[in-house]
Formats: structure tokens, sequence, C-alpha cells
């Protein structure tokens, strides 16, 4: 086994490497279909590739899998794997089914380092980022392990994407490449809490990927107590990359808000809210704050509710998502940082 990630190459990065191992280029697209598409997991099984060919790619690269840690299946169909990594790290992956298919939640870094206050994935800090072929392998375990297409992507796992911006991107293009797995374009959506200057990077590459905003309080004072990006990327500057974005792209924003009763939700933070959506293409995702770190942040789905009436007569466009799983721990980086705290016990 070599140290070449070549689940993470693209298309062309594949031809190049068929060109460097002395073969016509051809044998790239080859490879990347046998990756992307028949998603083999050994060199051998590339049965159109000359013996050596697949000889030479066994010595100099690896095929990035998934091992399935343990697997939690909720009562409403929502399947939650933890997964070790090839070097034992361990990530989660959510399978979501909904009328129209399934939906998978892919992590993209192993821990993170944003320390949002109310979130399971950051408590202990970043390990590392995934590489690309990590994110698509997760999509790819689930696809195998459940024996159903996966027809849409929400980047909304263990991780910040955009701290991992170069990951993130060669995921989104190899997982909607029409020579890989093929999603469509627009099956594709990334959550970030708010890292200002790459918004604009992902708005010049002009894709047409969904873009999520975790927003969670409508004003800096607010913010800063719970999102400590906000001190670096306050709500203004934030909102301007937002209305960039969606000017370049014509993408609209969903905005996504824990709700935490009698925190965020009061009638000033909704008029607060509507002035700063006030004139853009927004929609917000209300969800009931999971109490799985702070114990003292609580909503049900009455407040979730509640607080969607008053955005509504306000004439802010907003939604009280599904809780999916709520029976397994499906909130973020729940089911991992369980799994520390019992390797920390058995040691
Ligand atoms: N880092 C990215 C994506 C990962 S978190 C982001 O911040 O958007 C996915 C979503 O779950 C985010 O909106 C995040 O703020 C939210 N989230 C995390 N912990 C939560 C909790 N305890 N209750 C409700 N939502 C939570």
């Amino acid at each position: 086994m070599g140290n070449v990630d070549i689940l993470s190459m693209a298309l062309e990065q594949l031809l190049s490497l068929a060109q460097q191992l002395g073969q016509p280029a051809f044998r790239g697209r080859q490879i990347f279909s046998w990756l992307h598409q028949k998603r083999v997991s050994d060199f051998s099984e590339m049965s159109d590739l000359p013996a050596a060919l697949r000889e030479q790619l066994e010595r100099q690269a690896y095929i990035t899998t998934l091992k399935e840690v343990t697997r939690k299946t909720s009562g409403d169909g929502t399947v939650k794997f933890l997964f070790a990594l090839p070097d034992g790290n361990c990530i989660e992956t959510v399978a979501m089914s909904y009328h129209h298919g399934i939906s998978v939640c892919v992590s993209s870094q192993v821990g993170c380092r944003m320390g949002c206050r109310f979130c399971a994935s950051t408590q202990n800090g970043l390990v590392r980022g995934l590489s690309a072929g990590e994110i698509l392998a997760q999509v790819y375990s689930v696809d195998r392990l459940l024996g159903q297409r996966v027809d849409s992507v929400v980047m909304m796992g263990i991780g910040e994407p955009l701290d991992n911006f170069d990951a993130a991107v060669g995921f989104y293009d190899i997982v909607t490449s029409k020579q890989g797995y093929g999603l469509s374009v627009r099956s594709v959506s990334l959550s970030t809490c708010g890292i200002v200057p790459a918004i604009y990077r992902l708005a010049e590459l002009k894709k047409q990927l969904t873009l999520s905003v975790s927003l969670h309080a409508p004003n800096n004072r607010k913010r800063d107590e719970i999102m400590p990006v906000n001190r670096i990327y306050p709500i203004e500057q934030l909102m301007d990359a937002c209305r960039h974005y969606a000017k370049a792209t014509g993408r609209r924003i969903s905005y996504e808000y824990a709700v935490i009763h009698g925190s965020n939700d009061t009638p000033e933070d909704a008029r607060e809210l509507s002035s700063l959506l006030k004139g853009t293409l927004a929609h917000v995702n209300l969800i009931p704050v999971n109490p799985a770190v702070r114990s003292d942040f609580t909503a049900t789905r009455a407040d979730a509710e509640a607080f969607r009436q008053k955005l509504l007569s306000l004439g802010v466009n907003a939604t009280v998502r599904r809780t999916l799983g709520a029976d397994i721990s499906a909130a973020c980086g729940q089911l991992r940082r369980d799994n520390i705290d019992l390797s920390t016990k058995e040691d």
C-alpha cells in the first residue's frame, strides 16, 4: 500500500497520474470510474486495467475505506453510523430517509475548533480535517451498507467544512461529477458557522452548492456569547458575505437557528432577526436546541413553533426543522463524544 490518497483525486489529477505512470490518459478515466461509480475497495478489482498498472497503483496509492464501529437506528428510520478512519479516528455519519430518498449528513473534520457553546462536536477541539476521499467514503459506505443510493448530502456533521476548504470543495466536485457518483449539483448543502473570507472564496467558485449559515442569534452581543467565531467575523460582515454569495450564485441562503428558550426567542429577537434578513433571499430553519452540552440550553418544539409564528408575522420565511433521530443521540458529535468518553473510562 502506498501513500497517495487516490480517492481524493479529481479526474484531471488521475489523467495526469496515469500519464506519469507511462499510461495513456484514458486509464485515469477508467480508474475514476472504478473508484466513484463502481466503488471498489481494492485495485485488484479494476479488471480492465493492465495487471502491471494495478500493481503500480497498489504500491503507490491506497483507497480510503471506513470501518463501521457502531450503528444506531432510530424509530423514525434515521441511521447513525460511527465510522473509523484508516488512522483509527472516529467520525459520525447520519442517513435520513425522506419520502423522496435518502439524505446523508457527512462530517468534514475530526472534532472542531470553532467552540460553539451548545455543540458536542467541538468539546474536545480539532484533531484534523478530513480529506475529500474521507468525506466521499462516508457517502459510499452508507450507499453500500444500506443498499440504497444516496440522493442528497448535507455537510452538517462534525466539523466546520469551510475550515477545511479544499477538501470540502474537492468532495463537492467529485460527488457531483457525472463520471463520479453523479449527485445533482443542487443536492449538496454546506453548513458553516460563518467564516467570512471563506464564504467570499466559495462565492468566487460559482458552484450551485446550497449554503446554510448557522446564525443562532440576531445580534453581536448574543452571538458573541454562544459562537466565538462571531468575535472575529461579526454579524454585519457575515450578512454582507451572505448577500454577496446569494448575488454571485443566484442561490437562496438558509439560516440555521437553534432556538434556546428565553435566550434567543424573545419578540425582540424576532424583530432584530427580521431586520437583519430584510431584503435578502432567505429561509430560516428553526430547531429546538439539543441540550447535549449545556443542560441550561433547552427548548421544546412548541417554543420553536412559537418563534416561527413571530417570524412569519414579520414576513420572514421560516420552518421548524424535523428533528430526526432524537432517540439515538443524533445531534452533532454526540455519538463520537460518547465513544471518546467510553474509551477514556476503559483506559
Ligand atoms: N460547522 C458547521 C456544520 C456543523 S454543525 C456549522 O456550524 O454550521 C450542524 C448544525 O447543527 C449547525 O447549525 C450547528 O450550529 C447545529 N448544532 C450543533 N449543536 C447543536 C445543538 N446542541 N442543538 C441544535 N443545533 C445544534
